[in-house]
């Protein structure tokens, strides 16, 4: 599944085909993603220009002249940088043209969003209650503090919580809690402040090293045609039960923490 650090990367590689470029085309083979796309999404994006590619949490939003166009990944969605001639394959849903580029969203499972919002994308139902940017300087030790301040939940559950902080999926909640040296199942409302200082710099950290990571591999992940192109990564615990850890060589643990499988070194992290 993509996740934040896939969808900054696709940000950054798709930016240079499409920022200050004018939408000559769109084509809509098949609308039924996890919304519809719009109806006439064609005649409302035609000759807009693209002002601005943002991304909030894993939404990535192309600011045009008179509105937003909203594309969300889902499970197993991808954007590429093709010839708009490419004859497309089975899952190929939509294209938006450039003139002599194009962008294809691949999604063979059909979770991703095409989305318009007239006006500020920001108020959209979809990202208005989305909580801070992980990478962003309001992430801090001072808001994860007061954020988890009288909260009975686990922290890591507290985490991946959109509407505290976004964008941080299964795997990078396990890499940071890891490189915080804090249990999965620690109670948020108990952690110290030394420990939010910790834990903050393990989401940035991870985060920046999987982008970094991507980042080497920009060409592929925008232009092949693979059917994922994510990159894969060395995690320190995610998918590594009963594996050594990396750092003491006990025995990586996995336990199911509010449906998702959580990895841990009981060793290396404490409640
Ligand atoms: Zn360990």
């Amino acid at each position: 599944m993509p996740e934040l650090p896939e969808v900054e990367i696709t940000r950054r590689g798709i930016e240079p085909f499409v920022l200050r470029k004018t939408i000559t085309g769109v084509a809509v083979r098949n609308p039924n993603l996890r919304q519809r796309v719009p109806r006439g999404l064609a005649r409302i994006l035609v000759g807009q220009g693209v002002r601005r590619l943002a991304r909030r949490g894993k939404y990535l939003l192309f600011v045009c002249d008179a509105g937003s166009l909203i594309v969300h990944l889902g499970m197993s969605g991808s954007l590429r940088v093709i010839d708009p001639r490419t004859l497309p394959r089975e899952h190929d849903h939509v294209d938006l043209v450039f003139g002599d580029v194009a962008l294809r969203l691949r999604d063979p499972r059909r979770f991703g969003l095409v989305l318009w919002n007239a006006g500020d994308a920001s108020r959209h139902p979809l990202l208005a209650k989305l909580g801070v940017e992980p990478l962003d300087e309001k992430f801090s030790a001072e808001f994860l503090y007061r954020a988890t301040r009288g909260r009975d939940v686990g922290i890591k559950q507290l985490l991946m919580n959109a509407q505290v902080v976004v964008g941080i999926g299964n795997i990078y909640a396990n890499e940071s809690l890891f490189r915080a040296g804090i249990h999965p199942r620690a109670r948020s409302g108990r952690l110290s402040f030394a420990r939010c200082e910790r834990l903050v710099a393990g989401v940035r950290d991870v985060l920046l090293a999987a982008i970094a990571a991507g980042g080497s591999s920009l060409r592929d992940f925008v232009h092949s045609d693979g059917s994922s192109g994510y990159f894969q990564q060395h995690y320190y615990v995610y998918d590594r039960a009963a594996l050594p850890c990396r750092v003491c060589g006990a025995a990586i643990r996995v336990a199911r923490l509010g449906q998702r499988a959580s990895f841990y070194c009981v060793t290396c992290q404490k409640k």
